[in-house]
């Protein structure tokens, strides 16, 4: 999935186009910048890429989560859910607003299962944040119906699915907010980078403003004699990630292609696996193709046919075993670790436990994982298809 290996010219003329006027910052400097604001050029584009009404560009897609939560007034007292299959950054921003993280099932979409998503809600849940894994959909529609009939505001991450889309709509626009990710591993990258999207106008106001100090960005006077509605915080983007962010935004939709030939390569070989059946993908032509999983019938099956694609040289991702993006391998998480001395979120102030999380909880997930075997897709995957295409013909015929 990552922009990285199609950085080239487009990148360095961008990039010097800020170094030339000087202006690194992306609000102020009127007179030598010259007219030109990449942040604010790049978040224009990806609103209007995306359909959405508001763009707000952020230092990092744990940043964008963290504003979209502060944005929404999420905080002390409230439980947000997601799910058990996600990047840390996930609950680490729900755990930094001061709310407590609960975590929902996965089903065979690698996504949120909405009907563990009803049971999870209470009377405290106050966002719900479903994640859009590994390029594709979660069953966002079945979740936002839920989420609609209890009042509650979804913000979609879509930190891993960047261009995606189901039936022609783009992912990160169906819930409240949506949040992006161009860290230096994703589909467009600008080295450290996120984005907050919105149709929801004071939605995005209060973004904006919390995402910079709380200044409240009023026209008519200069910067710094701004005023505040409300405490906020440092989560800005430079103009040089702004610049790197329209280079590879207009790259997207080559990468998206070329994503999917791969894929579909390793789909084919995969088909021929006995009993071999496929991660279940709401919209297979929005899907951005940054993984490409499958399921055996069972867990032994699963670890045997690893055995043999890692023994023919491609060796695969088995999720189960996952400390970057598995519930039960989040050791901090379900060991309560904390770097304050009160042992805060996981415990209260009078040392009580506030919050704690069983390593087997998600058993419906644990289920689907041991049986998940996963590929990453490069966008240039030309001399890795042989090989991956030759083991998975190997176990083909050994399973
Ligand atoms: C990468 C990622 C993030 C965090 O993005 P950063 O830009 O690395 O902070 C959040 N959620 C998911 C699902 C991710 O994959």
């Amino acid at each position: 999935m990552p922009g990285f290996e199609v950085l080239g010219e487009e990148e360095k003329k961008e990039i010097l186009d800020v170094l030339e006027r000087g202006v690194l910052f992306r609000y102020g400097f009127d007179e030598q910048r010259k007219g030109i604001f990449k942040v604010a050029s790049f978040e224009k584009a990806f609103a209007e890429m995306c359909g959405a009404r508001y763009a707000l560009a952020v230092s990092s897609g744990t940043a964008a989560l963290k504003v979209a939560l502060a944005a929404l007034g999420v905080g002390p007292g409230d439980e947000v859910i997601t799910q058990g299959f996600t990047f840390v950054a996930t609950w680490e921003s729900i755990i930094d607003a001061g709310a407590v993280p609960v975590f929902a099932e996965i089903d065979e979409t690698l996504c949120m299962d909405p009907i563990d998503l009803k049971k999870k809600i209470t009377p405290k849940t106050k966002a719900i944040i479903p994640v859009h894994m590994c390029g594709a959909q979660a069953r966002i529609r079945e979740i936002l119906a839920i989420a609609d009939q209890h009042g509650i505001p979804v913000i979609e991450d879509t930190a891993q699915s960047c261009g995606g889309t189901l039936d022609g709509r783009y992912l990160g626009t169906f819930g409240k907010v949506g949040t992006f990710s161009f860290d230096s591993v994703k589909t467009i990258t600008t080295g450290e980078g996120g984005m907050v999207l919105t149709n929801d106008e004071e939605v995005y106001i209060r973004a904006s403003e919390f995402h910079d100090h709380g200044h409240d960005h009023d026209p008519t006077v200069g910067r710094g004699q701004e005023k505040r509605r409300f405490f906020g915080m440092n989560y800005r983007m430079m103009e040089i990630q702004g610049a790197l962010g329209l280079a590879q935004l207009r790259k997207l939709p080559q990468i998206l292609e070329r994503q999917r030939a791969n894929q579909a390569q390793l789909q084919e070989a995969a088909g021929s696996i006995k009993n071999v059946s496929f991660r279940e993908v709401p919209d297979p032509e929005g899907d951005t193709a940054t993984f490409f999983t499958f399921f055996l019938p069972t867990k032994e099956l699963a670890l045997q046919c690893k055995k043999i694609l890692t023994e023919a040289g491609a060796a695969p991702i088995y999720f189960l075993e996952n400390a970057w993006h598995y519930y039960p391998e989040w050791e901090h998480l379900i060991e309560g670790k904390s770097i304050l001395r009160t042992g805060w979120p996981f415990r209260d102030e009078a040392g009580g436990i506030r919050c704690s999380y069983r390593k087997d909880a998600l058993s419906q997930s644990d289920s689907i994982m041991s049986r998940a075997i996963t590929y990453p897709i490069a966008i240039q995957m030309d001399n890795q298809i042989p090989t991956i295409r030759d083991a998975l013909n190997k176990a083909a015929q050994e399973l």
